[in-house]
């Protein structure tokens, strides 16, 4: 059933507590964590509680958490002061984007300054 937890998936373990994560903030419907391999001085990732495969799937399914994983990712962007120089929100779908965890996920990234176009 789509929005379920899988039994199979890392993010899914970090929402029940099976996986330990340096969480930063939760809410009823979001967590958000600090990425394991940080690419950026701040690197945090946001995700539904609920399970959707990739933000495509999330929009279809279940579109107001589209909406808290966003306020969520700007609270997250406040709370590390990267909100005043600018900081970037990257959903990556699919695997030739470099999604390589299937539940989908907002990588908050500042702290330092990106290109455009990103890589
Ligand atoms: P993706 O490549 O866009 O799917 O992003 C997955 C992200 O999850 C990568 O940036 C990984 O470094 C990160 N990651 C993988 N395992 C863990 C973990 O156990 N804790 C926190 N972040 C993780």
């Amino acid at each position: 059933m789509p929005g379920e937890p899988q039994a199979d998936c890392l993010f899914c373990k970090i929402v029940s507590g099976d996986v330990p994560a340096t969480i930063v903030r939760e809410t009823d419907t979001t967590v958000a964590f600090r990425d394991i391999n940080p690419q950026a001085p701040t690197h945090v990732l946001v995700i539904p509680k609920a399970h959707y495969q990739d933000a495509a799937s999330l929009a279809a399914g279940a579109p107001e958490l589209c909406a808290d994983i966003l306020r969520e990712a700007g609270a997250v962007a406040a709370d590390e002061k990267v909100d005043g120089t600018g900081y970037r929100i990257v959903f990556n779908t699919g695997s030739g984007a470099g999604q390589t965890v299937w539940h989908a996920h907002a990588h908050v990234l500042g702290g330092r300054g990106f290109n455009w176009p990103p890589g």
